[in-house]
């Protein structure tokens, strides 16, 4: 493999498709180290449904230009073959991992930790940094290195929006304008929670403002304890509102910290 590095290293994980999110990120990881590997590989152990494998949105020249103007030295696009040379060692989620995401995109977040790991493994990074956007994703992460007691510091960035206030993802652009204008009504939603009084009208407030966004299909919104994942109560210290459902097909996730009424402890 052709993968010539000059350590220390910053790792920035990707699927391609890059937008401002990721470049930031990019970013973020050259503020750490010189070197800032991107990787570009759509990991088909992550998809559960292999036509939403196939329909992701490549773009690599443009991500290429991208990385480099956001500061990486390396764009790293591997072949399937590089990542899996055999059969590759699982990596279980655990019950974290089954639960909201997993329970919606079965296998899901197994198939994210066994390609983080093969990228660790590859790259020994110093760091590695991911978005705050997928949440518990991020969660798992940090804990599998902690599992593996891996010595890489895995740095959370924080979520890129569009105008409307819509998180930036690589799937959005499978969106119409006006079914862009509607998914906004997601990141309202956390606003709605996040400027109430406590917790029960937060939960009120949050689903109000899921009713109000047209066609959109729910899979779930909750307010959690974003140090473990569990429902939050009154007396959670880091409370975060988390949101998946799909328009037209297309599936969208957020979440928002609720520091306007939770008592922040350590976020994760
Ligand atoms: P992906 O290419 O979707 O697998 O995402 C690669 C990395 O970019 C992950 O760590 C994501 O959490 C992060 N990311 C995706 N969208 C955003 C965003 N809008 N803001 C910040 N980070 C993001």
């Amino acid at each position: 493999m052709d993968l010539e590095l000059n350590h220390p290293v910053a790792l920035v994980p990707t699927m391609g498709a890059l937008h401002a999110g990721h470049a930031s990120l990019i970013e973020l990881a050259k503020k750490h180290s010189e070197e800032v590997v991107v990787s570009i590989f759509v990991n088909p152990l992550q998809f559960e449904n292999p036509n939403d494998f196939s329909n992701y949105p490549k773009s690599v020249s443009a991500d290429i230009e991208l990385a480099k103007a956001s500061g990486a030295t390396k764009i790293w696009v591997p072949t399937f073959e590089e990542i899996y040379p055999g059969d590759p060692e699982i990596i279980a989620s655990g019950e974290i991992g089954n639960i909201f995401e997993g329970v919606h995109r079965f296998g899901h977040f197994d198939g994210m930790l066994t390609v983080v790991k093969r990228l660790f493994d590859l790259v020994q990074p110093k760091c590695a940094v991911f978005g705050e956007k997928d949440f518990q994703q991020l969660f798992l992460i940090k804990k599998m290195v902690a599992q593996f007691n891996l010595p890489i510091e895995v740095i959370s960035a924080p979520t890129i929006r569009e105008a409307s206030g819509l998180a930036m993802s690589s799937r959005n652009q499978k969106l119409s304008v006006s079914e862009r204008d509607n998914a906004a009504g997601i990141y309202k939603a956390l606003n709605l929670a996040n400027s109430t009084p406590d917790l029960a009208t937060a939960r009120s407030q949050l689903t109000k403002g899921i009713l109000a966004i047209p066609n959109f299909l729910l899979d779930y919104a909750e307010i959690i304890d974003g140090d473990n994942f569990s429902i939050a109560n009154d007396s959670t210290s880091n409370s975060r509102a988390i949101i998946a459902g799909w328009i037209n097909g297309i599936r969208l996730i957020d979440n928002m910290v609720m520091s306007n009424w939770s008592n922040l402890g350590n976020s994760k």
